[in-house]
């Protein structure tokens, strides 16, 4: 097993999306996810959560919010810096740290949305790591249909009384600061969510414990519940009843970071595959050296680089502000597929030892089944990109 199978993929297909400031950055992140993470790996994954003290030490190396603009205490740097920290924790194997939805995804709503004393409140302390946050949107009874949501929040004077639940909770255990998705005015539908930025310990909110999840055992999911929670007029982000179209701007963004992940889940994979078929022998020979496999490997390295071209190509029109939300669509639900494909092909190809925790490629076939579910499911995907036909 190669200790950093990243550093030998040579076989990708040379990239042009970066720059010599994202390389070193990629050192840095690499460095982190080395000494920071991996070593503790299996400690995560028993508490069933990272250490809080893990985001202190990524947000005093510029690893969270780095897009956030400087005077907010980010690095005021383009999303290639986002993609290079996603890609680096996929290439680390981990499952873990829950940076991207907290930087990439809580951190973009109270940016754009959040009024001045929001902003200036939660940024800098989300870019250092003492303030953790998550987004709950899912409930025991919705989930893919949204704006269904059950969770209330009734205007009282200056506050709103929250009741309700949430469930799969991404952060949720370790959270200081939730972005809730609740129904304030008893109409059914979009037109009545908005956003309530909620604190931990506020009276009434109450966390489960982590769930217990086939895989990403060391990412903390969790349940929430808000019981007669008072949440101040003033923590509602943006306008009232603009919720939903306030989830909305953004989705396209948010599916290709799960493309992102998964493209360097799958070259992960294949990374720590062709250096166990190489010193693997059976019958004499190494693993590598029998047809089916040397075809399965082309077959595999062949899907991945398309892959990898059309999701940098994505990346290239986000930067550029043009990335339609079905592409983004089709890159969520094609690159979780392929991820699947990529690493199910790959135990097959480590025999018994892919079957066994201890193997990289193990983790890997029990943390990628998410993909394909969260972020809204393939199905979901599908629905959005036949509307555009
Ligand atoms: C590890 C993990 C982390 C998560 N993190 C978060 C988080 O941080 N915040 C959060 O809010 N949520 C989070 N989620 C929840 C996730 O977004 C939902 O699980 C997902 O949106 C699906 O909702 P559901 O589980 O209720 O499934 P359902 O909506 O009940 O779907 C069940 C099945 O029906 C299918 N289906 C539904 N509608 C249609 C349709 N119109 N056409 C065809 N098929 C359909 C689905 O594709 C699926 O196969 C997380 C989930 C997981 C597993």
């Amino acid at each position: 097993m190669s200790k950093n199978p990243a550093v030998t993929m040579n076989w990708m297909i040379p990239r042009t999306l970066f720059g010599p400031e994202h390389t070193d950055f990629r050192t840095t992140v690499r460095r982190f996810f080395a000494e920071e993470v991996t070593p503790h790996r299996e400690r995560f994954e028993t508490q069933q959560h990272v250490d809080r003290e893990l985001w202190r030490k990524a947000g005093a190396l510029g690893l969270l919010c780095p897009t956030m603009p400087e005077s907010y205490g980010g690095s005021g740097v383009d999303r290639r810096f986002s993609m290079i920290l996603m890609e680096e924790q996929a290439y680390a194997g981990d499952s873990g740290c829950g940076f991207a939805l907290h930087s990439d995804i809580v951190a973009n709503y109270i940016q754009h949305f959040g009024t001045p004393a929001q902003k200036e409140h939660w940024l800098p302390r989300m870019a250092s790591g003492d303030t953790i946050t998550a987004i709950a949107m899912t409930e025991p009874g919705t989930g893919s249909d949204l704006q269904n949501v059950q969770t209330r929040a009734h205007r009282h004077g200056d506050h709103y009384i929250l009741n309700g639940s949430k469930i799969f909770i991404t952060n949720g255990y370790l959270s200081d600061l939730v972005i809730v998705v609740a129904r304030t005015e008893d109409a059914s539908g979009a037109a009545a969510l908005s956003l309530l930025l909620v604190e931990s310990g506020s009276p009434g909110f109450s966390k489960g414990m982590p769930l217990k999840k086939i895989g990403m055992k060391a990412q903390d999911t969790c349940e929430l519940f808000f019981q007669d929670v008072s949440v101040p007029v003033t923590s509602r982000l943006g306008e009232e009843g603009m919720g939903f179209i306030m989830l909305m701007q953004e989705l396209a963004w948010e599916r290709l970071m799960i493309a992102i992940m998964c493209m360097a889940g799958a070259e992960y994979a294949l990374a720590e595959t062709l250096a166990y078929v190489q010193q693997r022998k059976v019958f004499g020979k190494p693993v590598a050296s029998f047809q089916n496999t040397r075809f399965t490997l082309a077959e595999l390295k062949t899907e991945i680089q398309i892959g990898r071209v059309f999701v940098d190509r994505c990346m290239e029109q986000l930067l550029e502000s043009t990335l339609q939300i079905d592409a983004a669509a089709a890159a969520k639900y094609w690159c979780s597929d392929l991820l699947s494909k990529v690493v199910d092909a790959c135990v097959q190809l480590h025999g018994g030892y892919g079957y066994m925790l201890d193997y990289p490629i193990a983790r890997a076939w029990i943390d990628m089944r998410a993909n394909r579910i969260y972020g809204g499911t393939n199905e979901i995907m599908k629905e959005i990109i036949s509307r555009t036909l």
